[in-house]
């Protein structure tokens, strides 16, 4: 029998610390973190993702400003809040909720928050300091992979791991994480020839795909790890929609670990953002200090957050 990651329990550690770093800062009579949400129009998911995170913030301790915008503002108008928001002391982290709607440049509008303030990670700048090794703000669901393997596996050296998806905001940055941990990875992707073979030699599988239950269980070694990052609704036989992942769960019993779907990756990467959000407050305040970790009696994770030392830029976070 596989044992679950339980994404829930380890998001509500994080959520702790996050907590604790929160409530430090206040006792140093530091302004608490304040996260700014963006949200241009009325996406139905987009809405329900945005009321999340606010409710998840109030939880640490974090302000958040929602910025609730019509479906009509014009770009100029969304630049400019973003201008005056990167300019706001009381703003540490800046998210702009995407899909944004058609006639809005997301590229251009990502680009416009500043690396310090960019909590999702996205940034070209944090982007570039990820695949350098130099520091910089992690995307969320990224550094929830991340947290979620070490549970089980905190030493990753020489480990073989596939990758299934490299797409810019999990593939990519997830896989270079996993090099920065020393891993042997493969980037695997729709194109990717013999995928089931590839998969079988794996100790840890992440598949990030968004197809349901691609990874069937004759693809998994016995005794790999699983992180299943895909979440898809379905309709299921019995005529009732069901969230299913990448990966076909009722098949990996043989695995040594595996994360269900919902309550695996989900969780995480709001906690991540919480946690990116206090960082990011810290390393503004010049209060970071260079080893963080997550868990006090964690393993090494200072390739998740790197040195942040403000005033020197080519340390701080973005
Ligand atoms: P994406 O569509 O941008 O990228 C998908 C990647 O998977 C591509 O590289 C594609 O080549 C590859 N792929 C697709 N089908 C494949 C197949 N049959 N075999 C091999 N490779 C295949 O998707 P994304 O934004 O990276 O998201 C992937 C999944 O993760 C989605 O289900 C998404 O909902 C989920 N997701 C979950 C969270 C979370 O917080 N839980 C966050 C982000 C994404």
């Amino acid at each position: 029998m596989a044992d679950i990651i339980d994404g829930r329990v380890i998001a509500r550690q994080l959520d702790e610390k996050t907590k604790a770093q929160v409530d430090e800062m206040v006792a140093a009579g530091l302004p608490a973190p304040g996260l700014a949400v963006i949200l241009v129009g009325d996406d139905g998911a987009s809405q329900v993702y945005v009321r999340r995170k606010i409710k998840a913030c109030e939880k640490v301790g974090i302000n958040s400003i929602e910025h609730r915008l019509p479906a009509d503002t014009s770009q100029e108008h969304l630049l400019a809040v973003i201008d005056t928001l990167n300019k706001d002391k009381r703003v540490h982290g800046i998210l702009c909720q995407v899909p944004l709607p058609e006639h809005i440049d997301t590229r251009l509008v990502l680009r416009s928050i500043s690396p310090d303030k960019d909590v999702d990670g996205f940034h070209p700048v944090n982007v570039g300091r990820l695949t350098t090794g130099g520091g910089g703000i992690v995307p969320c669901t990224p550094l929830g992979v991340m947290l979620l393997i070490e549970s089980v596996m905190p030493d990753l050296k020489g480990k073989d791991v596939v990758v299934i998806g490299k797409s810019n905001i999990v593939g990519k940055p997830v896989a270079n994480l996993l090099l920065d941990a020393e891993a042997t990875v493969t980037v695997t992707h729709i194109y990717t020839e013999n995928l089931p073979d590839i998969a079988r030699k794996a100790d840890v599988i992440v598949a990030a795909a968004g197809a349901p239950e691609l990874v069937k269980g004759w693809w998994v070694k016995s005794g790999a790890v699983l992180i299943d990052v895909g979440i898809t609704r379905i309709m299921a036989e019995d005529g009732k929609e069901r969230l299913v992942g990448d990966i076909a769960f009722d098949e990996v019993q043989h695995a040594a670990a595996v994360t269900p779907v919902p309550g695996g990756v989900g969780p995480m990467t709001i906690a991540c953002l919480l946690s990116n959000t206090v960082q990011a407050a810290r390393a503004l305040h010049g209060t970071a200090t260079d080893r963080e970790s997550l868990f006090d009696d964690a393993p090494d994770r200072t390739m998740i957050f790197r040195p942040a030392i403000a005033g020197d830029h080519s340390l701080s976070r973005g």
